[in-house]
């Protein structure tokens, strides 16, 4: 279970930031997650559920944000969206296009409100 560790994870981050800002409570935890950090979204929203379940925070919700892979073209700069492992570059062509992003797996922000 890849994914309960994540979300303890990602539960313990957020904790450590409320706590240096008392008398505010969490709202909402907003994780990034790549297309291709291998972390499936629905279970890493289940497993997130059950953590919290009857706790301080049963009712801060958890917000996921897909990446999808992107890529950088080095001849004329262009950064954009891999579709289907297309990786050439739709602007100049070049099929010697870099990775640029879509790995992500990390805490985006905090929503707060007051206790
Ligand atoms: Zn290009």
């Amino acid at each position: 279970m890849h994914e309960l560790a994540i979300a303890n994870s990602v539960l313990e981050a957020a904790r450590t930031e409320a706590e240096k800002r008392p008398g505010m409570r969490l709202a909402k935890i907003v994780v990034r997650i790549g297309d291709l950090a291998g972390v499936d979204a629905d279970s890493l929203s289940f497993c997130y559920e059950a953590l919290v379940k009857e706790t301080d925070l049963e009712r801060c919700a958890l917000e996921i944000e897909r990446i999808p892979q992107s890529n950088e073209c080095p001849r004329c700069r262009h950064n954009f969206t891999v579709a289907n492992f297309e990786i050439a570059c739709p602007a100049c062509g070049s099929v010697e296009t870099r990775f640029a992003g879509g790995d992500e797996l990390e805490l985006a922000y905090l929503e707060m409100e007051d206790a």
